[in-house]
């Protein structure tokens, strides 16, 4: 991938605690998105997925590794980020709930960003900024003066999808941003970031913890265990041949809608073993004590991560 927007190499995110121990939730992770593209990134709760998108913004300090962002390193010695490059990334959260000020009307929420980035014409009051931002995202202008409890789930997640589009952003970092809603919400909202990503060549880093979500969402596809990346692909090769133990255990199990996915899928394989807790996580790779493909070496040895095919890549001692 050539035109890339985002380069991510051997991130490291440590959280010591008081009794010496430390949590590494994410560990040595590296990971590639190109322009207008979306890279899903999936992983069970508690894999490190949000944990990348928070140092990502600047929240959380990078333990160590590098980012870069179209080609400039944004992570040095902390986040260090332009105006234009802090209005470029923006992130939408899971809980539009709990990440839109109630006490504010949409107008004001939308108006704060709009008023720092400086979007639009000039001669564009912005107050016509906030209706054009609004039939951006298919809401009614008369939303702008109600509040966020006025609204129903998917609604206040347009309107964060709106604030992030305030910005002009050419990244959106999207935080598991349907799971909070109702499946039938979930679609209109998928089916409105796909449009603006169309009609904007918007690049989504798309967090979630629901794989099968990504087959008709995601270009490329990463997989997270316990902090450490498994296996990342294009979207395609990544659902016709899965190859490491942990994707195809979750890809086992996902619904799927046509008898031609059903014939794609692994045959059903029984998660066993509990995740261990990531503050102990177990030598070797952090999977063998649920892998049913475990060797000696996996217990003494951690894999790396290598491509086996182009753009696919596999981090499992397994001879692939
Ligand atoms: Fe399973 Fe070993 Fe591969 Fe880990 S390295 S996924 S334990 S086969």
């Amino acid at each position: 991938m050539d035109d890339k927007i985002l380069q991510i190499d051997n991130l490291k995110k440590y959280f010591p605690l008081r009794n010496g121990l430390v949590v590494k939730a994410v560990d040595d992770v590296s990971l590639r998105l190109g322009v207008g593209e979306t890279l899903g990134l999936v992983g069970e709760s508690g894999s490190g997925k949000s944990t990348i998108a928070y140092v990502l913004i600047g929240m959380y300090e990078a333990t160590s590794g590098k980012v870069f962002y179209k080609g400039e390193e944004i992570l040095r010695n902390g986040l260090r980020r332009t105006l234009k490059q802090k209005s470029e990334i923006q992130i939408v959260f899971q809980d539009p709930g709990s990440s839109l000020n109630p006490k504010r009307t949409i107008r004001q929420s939308l108006s704060v960003p709009l008023r720092i980035h400086s979007r639009g014409s000039s001669n564009q009051s912005l107050n016509e900024q906030v209706d054009s931002l609004l039939e951006e995202v298919e809401l009614p202008r008369d939303f702008a003066d109600k509040y966020p409890t006025a609204l129903g789930g998917g609604e206040r997640q347009l309107v964060s999808v709106a604030r992030a589009l305030a910005a002009n952003p050419s990244l959106i970092i999207l935080d598991e941003p349907t799971s909070a809603l109702d499946v039938s919400i979930q679609a209109k909202v998928i089916s409105k970031l796909i449009d603006l990503q169309r009609e904007k060549s918007l690049s989504y880093l798309f967090i979630t913890h629901d794989l099968s979500l990504m087959r008709n969402v995601a270009d490329r596809v990463a997989i997270l265990y316990l902090g450490r990346l498994c296996e990342q692909a294009p979207a395609a090769e990544f659902f016709e041949n899965p190859l490491h133990p942990y994707t195809k255990m979750l890809l086992s199990s996902i619904p799927v809608v046509t008898l031609e996915e059903e014939n794609m899928k692994p045959a059903k394989i029984r998660s066993s073993g509990e995740i261990p807790s990531p503050v102990n996580v177990p030598p070797g790779c952090a999977f063998h004590m649920r892998c049913r493909d475990k060797m000696p070496v996996c217990e003494l040895e951690r894999p790396v991560m290598r491509e086996v095919s182009r753009g696919h890549e596999v981090c499992c001692h397994l001879e692939i």
